[in-house]
C-alpha cells in the first residue's frame, strides 16, 4: 500500500510476515534531485517486493536514491543491502553504527540474559530462528554519520535529526520544523508501546527513553510518522500516555517485589504482557526475552534510583527493595 501524506512525501507499507507488528512504515521523500528513503524492512522476499513496487509506483529509482535509517533494528535497517547502489549515502547514527559495525552475533546478550536468569539452551535455540537473525542484512553498507541536530535536504522538506536515545541507543528521529512533521521511527509509536530493553549493567535506557521523549515534546508537531502502525496528530497527548505506563510499570515491578528477591526473568514472568497467551510458559521463548529485557530496563531505572539492589547469588542477579522503602508512600 501506498499513500501520499503530504507533496512528495509518502508511504510505502512494507509487510513483516508473521510480526505483531504487521508491517513497517516506509517514508519517501521524491525530488528531482535526490530522493530520500526513510528506513527499509527486513532482508526478506516480501519487504524487497513491497519496496519495489511502491518505489515504481511513486517513479523513484534507487540509483538516484540516498536512505536514512532510524536505528539499528532489523526491521528497519537490514533490507539496505538490497537497496543501497554505489551512489547511495545511506544515513545513521554514531552509537547504533558502531554496535552494527562491530556485531559479533548475540553470545554475549545471550550470557547477560542467563545471568539475569534466563535459561540459556532455550534462548540460543530460539534466537537461531528470530527473524532479526534470519531476515538481517546481507553486507554493511558505508554508513554516514548524522550527528543530534544536523540537518539533511531533500526536494522541499529540510529535516534535523533529533537522538532519541532509549529504544535503541542511537534512534534519531527526523523533524521538519517548518512543515511540522516528525519522523519518529519507534520512539512514539501508537496503539502500541516502543519496547524498551536493557541489554548492559553501565546503562540506563529507561531513563534515557524519558528524557527522550521529553525532548520531543517541545517541538511543534502537526503530524507524527511512526515507524509501524497509523500515523497520528498529537504527539503532546501521546507522549504523556507512554510516561504514564512506564510510571505504573515501575510500580507494578516495586510491587512484585515487595516481599520477595526475584531476578530479571523471574519479574519478567510476574508483570502483565499484552500478549495472546494463556500464561507465562505459553509465551513463545523470544517474546519471554523481550519481556525479561524490559523488565530489566525497569529494575536497572529502579536500582539506579536507589530504590532497589541487588544480589548475586550461584552467579545469578536477583533484585530486592531496599528495607527503609517499606514505609515510603511512593510504593
Ligand atoms: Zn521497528
Amino acid at each position: 500500500m501506498i499513500e501520499e501524506l503530504r507533496p512528495n512525501l509518502f508511504r510505502i507499507e512494507i509487510p513483516l510476515p508473521g510480526s505483531p507488528l504487521k508491517y513497517l512504515n516506509s517514508y519517501v521523500v521524491r525530488s528531482n534531485d535526490k530522493n530520500l528513503i526513510i528506513d527499509t524492512g527486513l532482508n526478506q522476499k516480501e519487504c524487497l517486493i513491497a519496496m519495489h513496487a511502491g518505489l515504481q509506483e511513486i517513479g523513484v529509482s534507487l540509483d538516484r536514491t540516498d536512505i536514512f535509517i532510524t536505528h539499528l533494528h532489523a526491521d528497519h535497517f537490514s533490507l539496505v543491502s538490497e537497496l543501497a547502489t554505489p551512489d547511495t549515502t545511506v544515513w545513521f547514527n554514531r552509537p547504533d553504527a558502531e554496535i552494527v559495525e562491530s556485531w559479533e552475533g548475540l553470545e554475549w546478550m545471550i550470557a547477560y540474559s542467563g545471568r539475569h536468569g534466563f535459561p540459556e539452551d532455550r534462548l540460543k535455540a530460539a534466537l537461531d530462528t528470530h527473524p532479526g537473525a534470519k531476515f538481517g542484512s546481507g553486507w554493511i553498507p558505508e554508513l554516514k554519520i548524522l550527528e543530534d541536530g544536523a540537518t539533511i535536504r531533500y526536494g522541499e522538506y529540510d529535516f534535523t535529526c533529533i537522538e532519541t536515545p532509549g529504544h535503541s541507543m542511537g534512534h534519531t528521529c527526523l523533524y521538519e520544523p517548518n512543515k511540522k512533521i516528525l519522523i519518529s521511527g519507534d520512539h512514539i509509536l501508537i496503539d502500541i508501546t516502543p519496547n524498551i530493553q536493557c541489554w548492559s549493567d553501565e546503562r540506563n535506557p529507561l531513563k534515557e527513553y524519558l528524557e527522550s521523549l521529553e525532548k520531543v515534546y517541545d517541538l511543534d508537531v502537526d503530524l507524527v510518522l511512526p515507524g509501524h502502525r497509523r500515523i497520528f496528530y498529537d504527539h503532546h497527548r501521546r507522549i504523556r500516555e507512554l510516561q504514564t505506563h512506564h510510571q505504573h510499570r515501575l510500580t507494578e515491578v516495586m510491587e512484585i517485589l515487595l516481599h520477595t528477591t526475584l531476578s530479571a526473568y523471574d519479574t519478567a514472568s510476574m508483570m502483565t504482557w499484552d500478549i495472546k497467551a494463556d500464561s507465562w510458559d505459553a509465551f513463545p521463548v523470544a517474546q519471554q526475552w523481550f519481556a525479561t529485557g524490559e523488565a530489566l530496563a525497569h529494575l536497572q531505572y529502579l536500582e539506579k534510583e536507589g530504590l532497589i539492589r541487588r544480589h548475586t547469588v550461584d552467579g545469578i542477579i536477583r533484585f530486592s527493595r531496599n528495607n527503609y522503602l517499606l514505609a515510603s508512600p511512593l510504593f
